[in-house]
């Protein structure tokens, strides 16, 4: 257990420095309650560096990022710099700093807890309980395989699905020693009917898989899971994917929570593991207060978890965070057609939860 915490906040463009003050505020409080010694710096990324430094990742919060513990980010860009080419946009600092850490295992939970299911356009029958953490392969396969290429000559353009050995079983096993502390169970995605790289993919799960005789492999085909997921998303547990299927099924299944401000994510495995919820920086409502802060709260709860080892702690900001919402306080995105909710700013939610974990500490220590 990590006493001494040193966190970098990136909190970025839009809506990020908004949601990441709450989440910063809960790890405050997480801190004083155990007597843990977490540090924080700011740093800027995205439009907010560009314009005081000219990159949308300076050197300095590069160097801090990989001098730290772990990276709390916001969410980067803004409608100011859409005439840039995409190198020079905040965007591209969020690209780079994912690339600079190193990161190869995107975690993405998808939940639907009591209390959210109406917000899932699905039935609430279908996807109360749900409770899936997908494990994306992110550094690997279509995204970055060469050759590449758009040749305008011949009118013809091709990318490359590759993936080494090594690259497969480093991933699998995070797959597997994640749904050893869950409900013990893997099921991984590919498209063997038709891929050689598919078959290779499975093939290597399926050989990990034996150091892990506690926890089940079953296999998919990605088109299939793309369904199964919609159907019934209680019987998934962790799902493995390649970067691409990862991709798509991740966001597919973020419809199970029903609201891009409650989905956090980690990028492990590098030299620094990068924390960030899943949505951009929703210009829309930007500066509002009223930016849902739970996503940035549960990406918190993940630091806590994966940079940490505080499983006691992490637990108890997400269920801090499922009271909250269970008591019927809601942003005003999750609050659409719910005529009970108590809609809150996003302060006040962030208080909420805080309040809330304060209590059940208390409680716990009577
Ligand atoms: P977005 O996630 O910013 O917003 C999509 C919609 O969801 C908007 O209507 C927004 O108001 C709403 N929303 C998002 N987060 C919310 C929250 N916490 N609470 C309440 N409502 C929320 O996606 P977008 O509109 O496609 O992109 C806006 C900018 O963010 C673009 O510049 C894009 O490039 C960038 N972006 C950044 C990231 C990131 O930093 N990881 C991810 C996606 C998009």
């Amino acid at each position: 257990m990590a006493n001494k915490l040193n966190i970098l906040v990136v909190a970025g463009d839009g809506i990020g420095p908004e949601v990441t003050r709450e989440a910063v505020r809960v790890l405050q409080s997480v801190a004083e309650a155990g007597d843990y010694d977490f540090a924080f710096r700011n740093e800027p990324i995205g439009g907010v560096a560009i314009k005081a430094h000219g990159s949308p990742l300076p050197d300095t919060t590069l160097k801090a990022a990989l001098d730290s513990d772990a990276v709390l980010l916001g969410a980067v860009g803004s409608n100011e710099f859409n005439a840039l080419p995409p190198s020079q946009r905040p965007e591209a600092g969020l690209l780079k700093i994912r690339a600079e850490l190193g990161g190869f295992a995107n975690l993405r939970p998808s939940f639907a807890w009591p209390g959210l299911s109406q917000n899932s356009p699905l039935r609430a029958e279908v996807v109360e309980g749900a409770d899936i953490l997908f494990v994306r392969e992110l550094l690997g396969g279509l995204y970055f395989g060469a050759p590449r290429e758009w040749d305008k000559h011949k009118n013809e353009a091709w990318n490359t699905m590759r993936y080494t050995h090594d690259e497969v079983v480093r991933v699998t096993k995070v797959a597997f020693d994640l749904a050893g502390k869950r409900r013990k169970k893997v099921t991984s995605v590919d498209k063997a009917n038709v891929l050689e790289v598919s078959q290779m993919w499975r093939a290597t799960v399926t050989e990990v898989a034996q150091q892990y005789p506690d926890v089940a492999l079953e296999h998919q085909y990605v088109d299939a899971m793309a369904m199964h997921i919609m159907n019934q998303p209680r019987n998934y547990d962790v799902v493995l994917t390649e970067n691409l299927f990862g991709d798509i099924l991740s966001d597919e299944a973020g419809v199970i929570t029903g609201s891009l401000g409650m989905l956090p994510s980690a990028t492990i495995g590098g030299t620094v593991n990068l924390y960030e919820p899943v949505h951009g920086s929703a210009p829309d409502i930007a500066g509002k207060g009223i930016a849902n802060p739970l996503g940035a709260i549960l990406t918190a709860a993940m630091l806590l978890r994966y940079s940490a080892g505080l499983q006691e702690e992490a637990a108890s900001i997400e269920s801090a965070v499922k009271q909250v919402v269970a008591d019927g306080y809601r942003k005003a995105d999750l609050a659409r057609g719910d005529k009970s909710a108590k809609v809150s700013s996003t302060t006040e939610m962030g208080s909420k939860v805080r309040e809330v974990l304060v209590g059940n500490r208390a409680s716990a220590a009577r």
